[in-house]
This record gives structure tokens, C-alpha cells and sequence, in this order.
């Protein structure tokens, strides 16, 4: 088991798989990107041999991320080989749903359980001004192809940015009425250097739960009113799926982390929002032994930071959102 100082057992990973992606959001990468080499990224054997480690430290949840988790080369067998590692329980994965009408069958039939979908508009112009050249078709394709393989419940993530989408909120959760869909309004997290985007464009949960009320009406609390991983969930009277508020900015979740995310390039990351970073991938490739490895990642773990600091306006600046992966 893998515990930190504050007695958080940490047993669930998020991987980046590459920092690479086929869109430009806005709130997450500048249109200019410059992408890693691929030779500093994990290769596929690595990735193996390291989620083979956690698993031995009692990592049981796995979550593909990116950049953008598909454009991976091999991605299905990737899958495959992490849905087969002995003591993984769960393998999900968010995208942003390009690739998923080709995708979603095989990555399920390789071990995927479920994905979440990035889409913030249900608008096709909206949606290209966000992603800087996205089809929305493409994404919506992604969806129904996703549920159609069984990834499900399928999750749908919404980043809601002031001047862009926030009158996109109430569209969205009327999804859910139809839908047998999460959909989850995420609070932008301005990223210094990465984006124009500033804190005054965060558009707190708060807001958006008072245009949906005025809008459909009461959200009455799911789940029995607890989180749901870092979400609060709700539904609407009558409604099919459920309504999530991820309030990082807000409302941050830190007392509940359990855990820690894996860089494209090999770094133990042990807190989305702080710049601490253990490098697993130096060593590995070093040739360290399994029982050496094993020691960085718990000394990592242990030293796992309590929580952000975003409330008191301290960002981490060392990477941008693609290359830790959400
Ligand atoms: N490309 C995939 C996607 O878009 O779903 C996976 C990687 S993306 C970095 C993971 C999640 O982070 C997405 O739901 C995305 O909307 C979210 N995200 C990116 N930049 C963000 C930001 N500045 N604030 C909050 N969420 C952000
Ligand atoms: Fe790509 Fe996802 Fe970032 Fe959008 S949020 S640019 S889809 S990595």
C-alpha cells in the first residue's frame, strides 16, 4: 500500500500517455504548441513495467489521459496490456472523443471500461472557436460510438470559460434528461504561461448551478449526496443522467486525494497543481532494480504535497494542463 505522510492511501494513477494532441483548446495549450520528442516519452514497454510496479504498491484504478490519449500510436494494445496487469481493477480514460467513432469498439474489447469526453458546446461554431479548429460532429460521432461499446456511464467533461461558453451550461445539462450521460462543468484552472485565459474567467459552480435551475428547474442531490471521485452530483427531476460540479477553484477535494498522475515523459507527479515531480523514467532506463523503483515511488508518495494552493492565487508553472493530463 502506498501512503502518504497524511495517511491518504494513494492507489490511483493518471497516465499521460503523450503530450501531443489533435485539437487546441484554449484553456489548455497555446496554438503554437511545441510538443517532447518522442524519445523522452515513456515507450509502451515502459509504461507496462511501470503500471505493473504501481500495481504491486496496491494501485488498483488506472486513468488514460494526455494530451490526447488516442492520437498514441499502439494505443489498443497499451490498453490491453494494462487492463492485463495483475491487480488493476479499473482502466479508464479521457478524451476529447475525435477519435472514438473508430476507436471506442476496439478499445473496449482491448479492456477499456470508460471514457470521459471532453465537449464544451453543443454549438458547431462555438466548438471550433474553443478547440481552434474542432468538428463537433466528430466528437458527437465519439459519443454515441463510446456508448454504443459499452464505456459507460458515459462522462462528459465541460470546462466552462467565461467569454466562451457559459451559455453553453444550460444546453448541455439538458442533455441529461434524454441521456443516460454524466455530464461534469469543470472550473477552469487559468494555467500561467499556457493560456490568455485569466482568473476572472473562471466560471465558479455556483453560477452554473443557478442558470441551470433557472433554466430546468431544481438539481436535487445524486449519490446520496457524496462526491462521486471528485465531482458533486445531481439530477434533474424526471432526467436520465446526472449533473457534475468539479469546483477545484472553488471547492478544492485535497482532504479526499488518492492520487497521483504519471507524466508522458516518466515524472511521478504528485499533485496536479503543485510543481513537485519524482522521475521514475531516468532510473528505469538506468537500469535501477525493481526494489530500487519501488523505494522512489513510495519515498514520492509519501511526500505527496496535502493540497493546491489555488485559493490563495499560487499556481504551479512548470508544465502546461496537456502535459500532466487533467
Ligand atoms: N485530451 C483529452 C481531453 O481533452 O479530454 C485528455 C487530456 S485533457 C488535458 C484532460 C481534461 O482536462 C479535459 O477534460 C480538459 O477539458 C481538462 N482541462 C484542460 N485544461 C484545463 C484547464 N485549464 N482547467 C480545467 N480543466 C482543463
Ligand atoms: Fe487537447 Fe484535451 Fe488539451 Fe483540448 S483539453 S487541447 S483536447 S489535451
Amino acid at each position: 500500500m502506498a501512503l502518504d505522510r497524511f495517511g491518504r492511501n494513494i492507489h490511483y494513477l493518471r497516465i499521460s500517455l503523450t503530450d501531443h494532441c489533435n485539437l487546441r483548446c484554449v484553456y489548455c495549450m497555446p496554438e503554437d504548441m511545441t510538443f517532447r520528442p518522442n524519445a523522452e516519452m515513456m515507450q509502451d514497454g515502459e509504461i507496462l513495467t511501470l503500471v505493473q510496479l504501481f500495481a504491486r504498491l496496491g494501485f488498483d484504478k488506472i486513468r488514460l489521459t494526455g494530451g490526447e490519449p488516442t492520437v498514441r500510436a499502439n494505443i489498443v494494445p497499451i490498453v490491453r496490456g494494462i487492463a492485463g496487469t495483475p491487480g488493476i481493477r479499473s482502466v479508464s480514460m479521457t478524451t476529447n472523443g475525435v477519435l472514438l467513432g473508430k476507436l471506442a469498439g476496439p478499445l473496449a474489447e482491448a479492456g477499456l471500461q470508460r471514457v470521459n469526453i471532453s465537449l464544451d458546446t453543443l454549438d458547431p461554431e462555438r466548438f471550433r472557436r474553443v478547440t481552434r479548429w474542432g468538428k463537433l460532429e466528430q466528437v458527437w460521432e465519439g459519443i454515441l460510438a463510446a456508448e454504443a461499446a459499452g464505456l459507460t456511464p458515459v462522462k462528459i467533461n465541460v470546462v466552462v470559460v467565461r467569454g466562451y461558453n457559459e451559455a453553453d451550461v444550460v444546453d448541455l445539462a439538458r442533455l441529461t434528461l434524454e441521456h443516460a450521460w454524466q455530464v461534469r462543468y469543470i472550473e477552469m484552472m487559468p494555467f500561467a504561461g499556457a493560456t490568455d485565459l485569466q482568473l476572472r474567467q473562471v466560471v465558479k459552480a455556483e453560477e452554473m448551478q443557478a442558470r441551470i435551475h433557472a433554466a430546468l428547474g431544481p438539481l436535487e442531490p445524486a449519490n446520496g449526496g457524496e462526491l462521486d471521485g471528485e465531482a458533486r452530483v445531481f439530477h434533474l427531476p424526471g432526467a436520465r443522467g446526472e449533473i457534475g460540479f468539479i469546483s477545484s477553484v472553488s471547492a478544492p477535494f485535497c482532504a479526499a486525494c488518492a492520487r497521483a498522475r504519471l507524466t508522458a515523459d516518466g515524472r511521478l507527479r504528485l499533485c496536479l497543481l503543485r510543481e513537485k515531480e519524482v522521475d521514475l523514467l531516468t532510473p528505469l532506463r538506468a537500469g535501477a532494480s525493481i526494489d530500487d523503483l519501488r523505494q522512489i515511488i513510495l519515498d514520492g508518495i509519501w511526500l505527496k504535497p496535502w493540497g493546491h494552493g489555488l485559493a490563495d492565487g499560487e499556481f504551479a508553472t512548470n508544465r502546461v494542463m496537456s502535459e500532466i493530463g487533467g
